[in-house]
């Protein structure tokens, strides 16, 4: 433990984003360089309370051994933290930045005071370790023989890709987008994850010895019964791509798009372009109505502040939650309470209010006369609980008519595509995702491992780095008969959160 009495002695201060004005102009990371001292200090604000929730139980789903990085933060050793650090996170430049931190909702200090800045720390410990030269590529000393096919790019994919290249497997990974990366690239814009930090990663994995094969789309063009053939083994790792729907009278009207085709196109756009060749959706000048919070709802509002737009509305269906826990959501659990994300701090610079509009249900797209979106018909909802069950029941007299002329839809995902486990004769579950068991990731194709989003369903970097570290080591199993690689979330309790 770093200082007994920090705790006590520094209030939590997290390193603050670039100001809000000022990061609208363009679409460079928000995130500030926090200074050596600050860090220090805030190290120093852990207790070391001996049952370190925030790495186990319903914190770290990956069991990042918080308490003792954050010592080594205030004793100013981080080259050793940097080692603790990527024993049991193959990507905390990924996680620094965008990880909703469970671990701070479970951080012991958290039960009295604010809690330990866990998120800012990792970050600043991983960025440093780039900085000093001290990430390196690692080649393995010897090969296995054994041959893997990781489809999809994304975290899982590419965790498992690393794990299995360090005991010696020789991995190839199939991407049908243009680049490598999944949702850290197409998904997250640039300004909450810059892209050159994530082809950073992946030129040390190229360095390592991991095949990328981009433009592969397994089960069209790549045919998924010549990689079985090729391969000793396959890990899915394709994701939640099938987007929630809204289908209500005027869905069919021009201007109306789900969220993710406007992410991809904006950033494909700007890192082919800087946004100069114009193919992406641009909501300059538009009225945007965002419908669905949650994280694509809130990029897509940052994103849409940055082209210029004249206004942006986002719904929400469920109701606001309230500010501090309530009694059914007592620690360690996940702290269900209001949060504002950085595009809602941005809408309020922009437009001096919060974009959010609680328990509406939107009931119809409304024409402009010419077959574009003119406007939504809403109303609102109220929440009530009848038997122990939460109950929509709408407000007589709540109608409302907005003006749109840009509508996203970010209403959640519905588990992966059909054509792969299709062609290659893998069982679904009852919610659409692949079915694998968490621990053995094995799907109903023996050597066909499933994990990450396409198994467990739409989740966080932080789950899918857990599922390609997991997966990983089963994988080792079937090839080798045993494995080295470690088993993350098995052991201390995160098995509640799967
Ligand atoms: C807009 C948005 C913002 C988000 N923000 C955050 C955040 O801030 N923090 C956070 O923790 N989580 C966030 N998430 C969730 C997080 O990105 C995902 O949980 C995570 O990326 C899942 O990783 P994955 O590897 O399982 O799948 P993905 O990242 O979805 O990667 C799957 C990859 O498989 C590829 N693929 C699919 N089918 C095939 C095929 N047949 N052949 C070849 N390739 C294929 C896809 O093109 C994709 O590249 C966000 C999600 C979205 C949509
Ligand atoms: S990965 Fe997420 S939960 Fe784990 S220590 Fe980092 S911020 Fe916390």
């Amino acid at each position: 433990m770093g200082k007994h009495t920090g705790f006590m002695e520094y209030p939590k201060k997290n390193v603050p984003y670039r100001d809000a004005n000022e990061r609208l102009n363009d679409f460079n990371e928000i995130f500030t360089e926090p200074d050596g001292e600050h860090l220090k200090l805030q190290g120093a604000r852990c207790m070391d309370c001996g049952v370190p929730f925030c790495q186990s139980a319903t914190g770290c789903p990956i069991d990042n051994l918080i308490p003792e990085w954050n010592d080594l933060i205030y004793r100013g050793r981080w080259r050793e933290a940097l080692d603790r650090l990527h024993k049991t996170n193959n990507f905390p430049e990924f996680t620094g930045r965008t990880c909703p931190a469970p671990c701070e909702g479970a951080c012991v200090l958290g039960i009295t005071d604010p809690a330990v800045t866990i998120k800012n720390i990792e970050n600043a410990i991983i960025d440093r370790g780039f900085a000093e030269g001290w990430v390196k590529q690692e080649i393995p000393t010897t090969r296995s023989g054994k041959q893997i096919a990781v489809i999809g790019s994304g975290p899982c994919g590419l965790t498992a890709a690393d794990q299995l290249n360090k005991v010696g497997h020789t991995v190839t990974v199939y991407e049908r987008a243009d680049r490598i990366g999944g949702l850290l690239l197409y998904g997250i814009p640039n300004m909450k994850l810059d892209k050159a930090v994530v082809s950073r990663r992946i030129e040390l994995m190229r360095g390592a010895g991991i095949d990328f094969v981009t433009n592969a789309d397994v089960g069209k063009e790549t045919d998924v019964k010549n990689l079985m053939g090729e391969f000793d083994a396959l890990l899915l790792a394709t994701g939640a791509t099938v987007p929630r729907d809204l289908v209500i009278p005027g869905r069919e009207l021009k201007g109306i798009h789900f969220a993710m085709e406007f992410l991809t196109e904006n950033t494909r756009s700007l890192l082919n372009s800087e946004l100069k060749d114009e193919l992406y959706i641009n909501a300059k000048d538009k009225k945007v109505i965002v419908i669905g919070g949650g994280d694509t709802g809130a990029d897509c509002i940052g994103t849409a502040l940055r082209h210029g737009c004249n206004s942006v509305v986002n719904f929400e269906l469920l109701s606001e939650p309230p500010a501090e826990r309530a009694t059914d959501n007592p620690w360690p659990d996940w702290p269900k309470i209001f949060r504002t994300e950085y595009s809602h701090s941005e809408a309020k610079a922009r437009f001096g209010s919060d974009p959010r509009n609680y328990s509406v249900v939107t009931k119809a797209f409304l024409d402009d006369g010419a077959g574009n979106i003119g406007g939504l018909s809403t109303v609102r909802v109220d929440w009530s609980h009848k038997g122990g069950q939460q109950e929509l029941v709408e407000i007589p007299g709540s109608e409302e008519h907005w003006e749109a002329d840009l509508v996203l839809l970010a209403m959640g995902f519905l588990g992966p595509e059909g054509y792969l486990p299709e062609a290659i004769g893998v069982e679904l579950d009852n919610r659409s995702n692949y079915r694998a068991k968490h621990g053995d990731f094995q799907t109903t194709v023996p050597g066909v491992f499933a994990a990450g989003d396409c198994r467990r369903g739409q989740s966080l970097v932080v789950w899918a780095i857990n599922e390609g570290r997991g997966a990983a080591r089963a994988m080792d199993e079937y090839l080798s008969g045993h494995s080295t690689l470690p088993a993350p979330g098995m052991t201390m309790g995160t098995a509640a959160n799967l």
